[in-house]
């Protein structure tokens, strides 16, 4: 590998050619201040925050794209550079509506951090400020371009990573902001809603559709039983928002946490509907391959997969399982199993599901879903970040609460249900059980080959002369990719995953907001997946059937996966929906 050598504030480092100031900057220990970088992301320098000094060469150097060169000698604190970021922070502040007080980002926003640490003077170039509607009209997202500093950093996450370019800089001059064609609402846009241009956004331009008001009205009213399930990648994420380490397992105060919301309140482990969505789906694989079905079957519990199909792939719908995602599942289960056995009427309960993604919020809209055509199963779906403020509102010390158990009947679950929060975690675990029901004394239950960071993992099984070849993404730029491949007949498989984020639900749209220094210098996406797989590893159940309240609810209720019962209550139907709006 070739390298150059280099000096940053004296301190000689030797890194890879192409790196560039930024990177080399990180090598030798001095993280220099970005706004509009996010790394493989958004690498444009255009917020010229991140400018340096350097020996021989005229002006400022934008150190996010500036190359690493042989022999440069780089000052990243000199009071020139010292007084270029102040002025260009005190410019950007010059139109930012200021109201950080309330804003969701208020101490975890990197414009408000880099204000303090230069002591700029807030109000120095106060000008008029652009006064921009708020678009609100999504299920989903809120965005306030009157936060907004221009960065760029959604549109890239929506362009680069996505492959949806459903956002753009539109209008010229002092008028530019960023918006959906003809600055139209986002609900008027063929938008998947995974949430990665939110937690892209540096500041509190892009939130979550707060819905946690409702929740708490639910939770004051005492004819309401307001039952609370969370999905499995938010035991891996919950504590970065009350400062733990990444990757700290927190289901036990989790739960804790949630059954002192309220006195109505119970708290479910959702992992329980990851394992219940795993045996139909094998089941759904297994059917297809002996009675040559469509294939290869798409995974369906990614709602922002599930829309780029309808909106984009239409000709792909009857490859998605028709299997609900283990949210929509566990609605129809309490509204119907749980209700139905405990003589509650099913309008007395409030269904709340605590989700990575703003893609659920959508989902829990879906009229297919809906097991009783008069309501929803699902009544509000909140975000992580939902659920800390709600924990933090109601005055809990989160990190000193006792771990304690979801509560019964649905409180336990196999380590197949815990690993669909990462990318192939929901393949292995299908892997698991579909080997069972074709070989029933199959006894493997790792599939290392669907795991980890490779862009697309493929695999191929033997399993009771049976052939099962599959293949594993995640982010929409890739899946386009293999979409592609497979439209040319370049690639076959009888099984595919894809989820709509990259790394999976341990990267949703509605996780923790990171701060750049994370974003951009930390593999958090693999401390967050390692959570979960040291708990699926430490599991005394790993394969979704072995569960017993699995074994209790088809005893109980849905008799056999596919049966009429089940069909009802666990599958639905998609739509092909228009390229051009939602
Ligand atoms: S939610 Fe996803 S698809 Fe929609 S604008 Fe954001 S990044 Fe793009
Ligand atoms: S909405 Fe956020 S991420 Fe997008 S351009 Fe504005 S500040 Fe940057
Ligand atoms: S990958 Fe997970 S977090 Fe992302 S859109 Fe899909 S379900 Fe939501």
């Amino acid at each position: 590998m070739e390298t150059v050598h280099l000096k940053i504030n004296n301190i000689p480092v030797e890194v890879p050619k192409g790196y560039t100031i930024l990177q080399a900057a990180k090598e030798a220990g001095i993280e220099i201040p970005t706004l509009c970088y996010l790394k493989d992301i958004n690498c444009i320098g255009a917020c010229r925050v991140c400018m340096v000094e350097a020996k021989n060469r005229r002006g400022l150097l934008a150190a996010c794209v500036y190359p690493a060169e042989e022999g440069l000698e780089v000052f990243t604190n000199t009071p020139a550079v010292i007084k270029s970021r102040k002025t260009t922070l005190e410019l950007l502040l010059s139109t930012h509506n200021k109201k950080c007080l309330s804003c969701v980002r208020n101490q975890n926003c990197e414009l408000q951090k880099l204000a303090a640490e230069y002591g700029v003077d807030e109000d120095r170039f106060q000008t008029e400020e652009p006064i921009y509607e708020i678009d609100d009209l999504s299920p989903y997202i809120v965005r306030d371009n009157n936060k907004c500093i221009n960065c760029m950093r959604c549109v890239a996450a929506c362009k680069n990573v996505q492959s949806i370019s459903v956002i753009g800089a539109i209008k010229r001059g002092f008028a530019a902001h960023v918006g959906s064609a003809f600055d139209k609402s986002l609900d008027n846009a063929p938008c998947v809603g995974c949430g990665q241009c939110v937690v892209s956004c540096p500041v509190g331009a892009l939130t979550e559709k707060s819905q946690e008001d409702k929740v708490w009205e639910a939770i004051a009213d005492p004819t309401k039983k307001v039952l609370f399930f969370t999905a499995p990648s938010i035991k891996a994420t919950l504590g970065e928002a009350f400062g733990m380490p990444i990757g700290t397992n927190v289901e036990g105060k989790m739960a804790a946490a949630i059954k002192r919301l309220g006195e109505n309140v119970k708290a479910f482990n959702m992992d329980f509907t990851a394992d219940l969505t795993i045996i139909e789906e094998a089941n759904e694989l297994v059917e297809r391959i002996k009675t040559g079905g469509t294939l290869p079957m798409f995974t369906s519990c990614c709602p922002g997969w599930v829309k780029f199909v309808e909106h984009y792939y239409p000709e792909f719908i009857p490859n998605l399982s028709t299997c609900k995602s283990p949210q929509a599942m566990f609605g129809a289960v309490l509204k119907g199993y749980y209700c139905e056995k405990n003589g509650i009427d099913p309008k007395d309960v409030f269904v709340v599901s605590v989700i990575p993604c703003t893609a659920k919020k959508f989902e829990a809209t879906r009229p297919q879903l809906r097991s009783n055509p008069e309501f929803d199963d699902v009544d509000v779906a909140l975000t992580t970040r939902e659920l800390a403020r709600m924990i933090k509102r109601a005055g809990l010390d989160f990190a000193s609460l006792p771990d304690e158990d979801f509560d019964a009947p649905f409180n336990k679950a196999t380590g197949g249900g815990i690993i669909f929060g990462a990318t192939g975690g929901v393949l292995e675990a299908a892997l698991r059980t579909a080997a069972r029901i074709l070989d029933g004394k199959f006894e493997k239950v790792d599939f290392e080959e669907v795991r980890g960071p490779e862009v697309v993992r493929e695999a191929t099984y033997e399993v009771a002369g049976v052939t099962v070849k599959v293949a594993v993404t995640s982010g929409l730029g890739n899946a386009r990719k293999l979409l592609e491949k497979i439209k040319k007949g370049e690639a076959d498989y009888n099984m595919v995953e894809i989820m709509a984020c990259p790394g999976g639900c341990i990267n949703g749209g509605g996780q923790p907001t990171r701060s750049d220094s994370v974003s951009n210098y930390v593999d958090f996406k693999a401390l967050r997946s390692k959570a979960l797989y040291d708990q699926d590893k430490n599991s005394e159940l790993r394969v979704c059937d072995d569960s017993p309240i699995i074994k209790m609810i088809y005893d109980e209720y849905f008799e056999a996966p596919g049966k009429e019962k089940a069909h009802h209550y666990l599958h639905t139907s998609y739509v092909a929906r228009s390229k051009n709006y939602t």
